[in-house]
């Protein structure tokens, strides 16, 4: 028996980096805890999503439509691009696999910041290409001439996160657009649009724009964070055909399900609604933001539902202090913490904690 041989996966399946999930709240008698390590949204789904994903259940004996028809239609009506533009997939993590998978031969390079958000890494090492890794400027943005210039005859793809995860800034439009002047029309240049509808900033980006103007660029999107359907695994891709269609041909036959795709319709059609709450949250990070920064807090400007606390050999103890108050936050060992933007109560143990913590 133990000459047999057993199977063994390709050798860069051991490297893989493992995905390090929020955690959920200690549970502690009589506190209320709240998870902050996720970036999710806090507000509960809206009662006309929930109707119509009660209705979409009655059928789960059915295969969810392939084509997704409906919600490619509503997404194409929504931002006015072509339904051969765009591409569905569960959640935008799996458009950066499909990504990688469908644009790099192994060795071949993705260029992205760091540290930025942790999927980028596991995406590229499960599909056997090379990260080049180009260090965040000290606040947290993008160093975007540093990574112009680790472009590479093996590079294929560029991942632009923006806002950042875990940082929080975001890029502006001049920044970008003079980016892509640089890089050579056959890269592809991912711009990670995940936190989107939370920018509030001078000179944003026009994504819908930088699409119409490249035939290099793709956007990537997501329903997990601002319309609120994390569990329900919904993201897409707009991008010129050949690209969105390489993206469709290597997509998970099925992989969107009916109630995501009826979910993610119906918070179409109550946009405003959600846009409100996003309103509310961003008032929120002002909140705290503000309140942070006259506690003597050096934080990078806060893009996204979520703020960075650059804490080095400190991180684990302010993530132990949150937690005796009832807040659980996401810990980078030896780098620093991110922290959502949650429920008020939640945010305002966040600036209790950033009070009594030594800066
Ligand atoms: C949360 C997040 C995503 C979206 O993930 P989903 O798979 O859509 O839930 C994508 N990119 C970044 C940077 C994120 O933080």
């Amino acid at each position: 028996m133990s000459t047999e041989q057993t199977p063994t996966p390709r050798p860069n399946i051991g490297a893989i980096p493992p995905y390090v999930a929020g955690k959920p709240p200690t549970v502690r008698p009589g506190m209320v805890s709240y998870k902050l390590s996720s970036n999710e949204n806090p507000y509960p789904p809206l009662p006309g999503v929930v109707e119509a994903v009660q209705q979409a259940v009655g059928s789960m004996n059915r295969y969810p439509d392939m084509g997704s028809a409906s919600l490619y239609q509503a997404l194409s009506d929504r931002l006015g691009v072509p339904v051969d533009d765009l591409s569905l997939a569960t959640g935008s993590v799996g458009l950066i696999y499909q990504l990688v998978q469908a644009f790099c031969e192994p060795g071949d390079e993705v260029v992205y910041a760091w540290r930025s958000f942790e999927a980028y890494p596991i995406a590229v090492t499960a599909a056997a290409a090379t990260s080049v890794k180009v260090p965040v400027l000290p606040d947290g943005r993008h160093d975007l001439d540093a990574m112009a210039a680790a472009v590479t005859d093996r590079t294929r793809i560029v991942l632009v996160c923006t806002p950042n995860n875990p940082t929080g800034p975001a890029v502006t439009r001049a920044e970008l657009d003079a980016f892509l002047a640089k890089v050579p029309p056959r890269v592809l240049v991912v711009v990670d649009e995940a936190y989107l509808e939370f920018v509030r900033m001078a000179d944003p980006v026009d994504g819908l724009a930088t699409y119409r103007r490249h035939r290099n660029v793709v956007l990537t999107r997501t329903f997990s964070k601002a319309y609120g359907l994390a569990g329900f695994r919904v993201g897409y891709a707009v991008a010129p055909e050949p690209i969105a269609g390489a993206l469709r041909a290597v997509s998970l036959p099925f992989g969107v399900s009916t109630v995501a795709q009826v979910a993610a319709i119906a918070s179409l059609e109550r946009e405003a609604e959600l846009l409100e709450r996003v309103e509310a949250l961003v008032a929120e990070r002002t909140r705290v933001v503000d309140g942070l920064r006259a506690a003597g807090w050096d934080v990078p400007e806060a893009q996204g539902n979520f703020v960075w606390f650059d804490l080095g050999e400190r991180t684990l103890d302010f993530a132990a202090a949150a937690d005796e108050l009832g807040i659980v936050v996401r810990p980078f060992a030896g780098e620093g913490v991110r922290v959502s933007i949650g429920e008020d109560e939640a945010n305002d143990r966040l600036l209790k904690l950033a009070q009594e913590f030594p800066r």
